[in-house]
């Protein structure tokens, strides 16, 4: 394939709101990087606070930067160091980049490492998926499994990632699983309980729209938290214990605060979403001590082995991350996207500045 010699790129180039569209030379692959000709390239929670410019963003990203983590693309360039992949390779980015010599990374943990850069947050790279061509190191490509897989599918492989490492932690096979939150991980984290064996889903949200998508997404029972009590709703359909699994993905810090009174003894949690502020536990024996809960986190995707997992379901047919997609626009409409997601239309909306 001929490389042009320009491409369009997205940068963050001040302090501010907002991103300004260049036209600028398409780089070149060093050593051990790939140049990549991008295909699709999704919008994260965390490119909204990047838009924004505010304080988490200031937190997460160093200016200049090219925005955009979830990418996937056809290889076009090899620097000429690399080894594992080849011209025409297709591959999804694993936006951890692991340093690969620190205490995680050395225990073979590289999705936490301790001191792990980040594409499309100018962290280690100014590259990221919002341009038409994208730098990564080989190390960090994920390569597609299977022709199948479109791009897609493929671009959503990092959040349903997400969804898929911390479902694992919890063992749902032979359990029921609450999900709190019917957003994109909410509602794929239901789908891959489901094919990891469990034997009733139930999701709760407050938006009706969001729970339509989850009951044909599969999800055996929607709770309108908004309409229904969801403690007792949750003892009535448990009689009366509580759930053995429960899925946090709204990362609303009063959710999180009171999903512990939702657990029978024994059970198992995994926080997903995201709180801002500091959780507060009412009656911590009877809620979380005396239970003998096991809580996990979770940050990322288990390198490259959730990958395969989740590419292996999509083609398996078991879940199919491209229902949580509302909208898809072509790359030079990219202030069209975005003022999507923050006019509230989206069904996943990010209005929060
Ligand atoms: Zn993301
Ligand atoms: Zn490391």
């Amino acid at each position: 394939m001929a490389i042009p010699e320009k491409m369009l790129a997205l940068r963050k180039m001040e302090p501010k709101e907002g991103y300004t569209m260049n036209s600028e030379p398409v780089p070149l692959p060093k050593k051990d990087e790939v140049l990549i000709k991008i295909e699709k390239v999704a919008i994260c929670g965390s490119d909204i606070a990047l838009y924004h410019w505010n304080q988490v963003a200031q937190t997460i990203a160093t200016i200049p930067f090219i925005p955009g983590h979830e990418a996937v693309g056809i290889v076009t360039c090899l620097g000429t160091g690399c080894q594992q992949l080849e011209i025409g390779d297709r591959v999804a980015v694993e936006n951890h980049f692991y340093c690969g010599e620190c205490y995680t990374c050395q225990d073979g943990r590289g999705d936490i490492c301790a001191k792990m850069d980040q594409y499309g947050h100018g962290r280690g790279t100014e590259h990221g998926g919002f341009s038409e061509f994208s730098i990564v190191k080989e190390k960090y490509c994920y390569k597609l499994q299977y022709e199948t897989t479109t791009p897609l599918q493929a671009v959503l492989l990092e959040p349903m990632g997400v969804a898929h490492n911390g479902v694992e932690t919890i063992d749902v096979k032979g359990q029921e699983v609450l999900v709190l939150g019917a957003g994109p991980i909410g509602l794929l984290a239901m789908q891959i309980s489901k094919s990891l064996g469990c034997t009733r889903t139930i999701i709760a949200d407050v938006n009706p729209a969001r729970l339509q998508l989850a009951e044909k997404m599969g999800a055996d029972v929607c709770i309108d938290s908004s309409k229904e009590d969801l403690h007792q709703k949750i003892m009535e359909l448990t009689g009366g214990v509580g759930v053995s699994r429960l899925v946090e993905a709204t990362g609303a810090t009063p959710v999180v605060n009171s999903c512990f009174s939702l657990l029978r003894k024994g059970a198992k949690l995994v926080l997903i979403g995201l709180p801002k502020s500091a959780i507060h536990i009412e009656n911590p024996l009877q809620n979380v001590i005396f239970k003998s809960l096991t809580l996990t986190t979770v940050h990322g995707r288990k390198i490259f082995s959730t990958w395969e997992k989740c590419e292996q379901l999509i083609k398996d047919q078991q879940v199919d991350p491209t229902l949580v997609v509302s909208h898809e626009f072509p790359f030079q409409q990219w202030q069209d996207a975005f003022d999507t997601l923050l006019s509230g239309i989206s069904l996943f909306p990010f209005k929060n500045k």
